[in-house]
């Protein structure tokens, strides 16, 4: 087992240290970096291997024609819209909706039926539905800082040579 920081072979037992939000296992010189402590035995990833999360439901659409909306239907709807330079009060008029329903539908707070999904793609030349197609979702990555490890223990070594002399 090596550390994560300086590379080097860990004798004996290895340090399991928070370290810039990420958990590395690291040795005895470089755990001093450490935040906290974290566990390896706790799961770090909720989702590995289980069952997929529920899927919120969306509209009938979706059983009946293996269409669903697309996932951002709200913000494709106010972009179209917006592109038309039209605000909500004439294009609820001009789809013959209330103003409420436009505003629902831009927040993804309501489900647009079949007539009013082609309402609106006729309205706004979009398209707000897609083939229901069971794909994988790559797991979102955290942000890193752009630094790697090794500069975070350059840059601690340098420090350390500044306060020598
Ligand atoms: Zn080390």
């Amino acid at each position: 087992m090596r550390c994560e920081v300086c590379g080097d072979e860990i004798r004996g037992q290895p340090h399991r240290k928070v370290i810039e939000g990420g958990r590395l296992t690291v040795c005895g010189r470089c755990a001093g970096f450490g935040s906290g402590e974290w566990s390896p035995y706790r799961p770090t990833q909720m989702r590995r291997g289980g069952p997929p999360p529920p899927r919120r439901p969306r509209s009938e659409v979706e059983a009946t024609e293996g269409l669903e909306l697309i996932e951002d239907y709200g913000a494709t709807i106010k972009k179209a819209r917006q592109k038309m330079r039209l605000n909500i009060e004439d294009f609820s008029r001009m789809i013959k909706e209330k103003e409420s329903v436009v505003k629902k539908l831009e927040k993804e707070d309501l489900n647009p039926d079949r007539k009013l999904i082609r309402k609106l793609e006729n309205a706004l030349n979009v398209k707000l539905l897609e083939a229901s197609t069971p794909t994988a979702v790559p797991v979102a990555r955290r942000a890193s800082s752009g630094r790697t490890m090794g500069d975070i223990w350059k840059l601690s070594q340098s420090e350390e040579k500044e306060d020598e002399g």
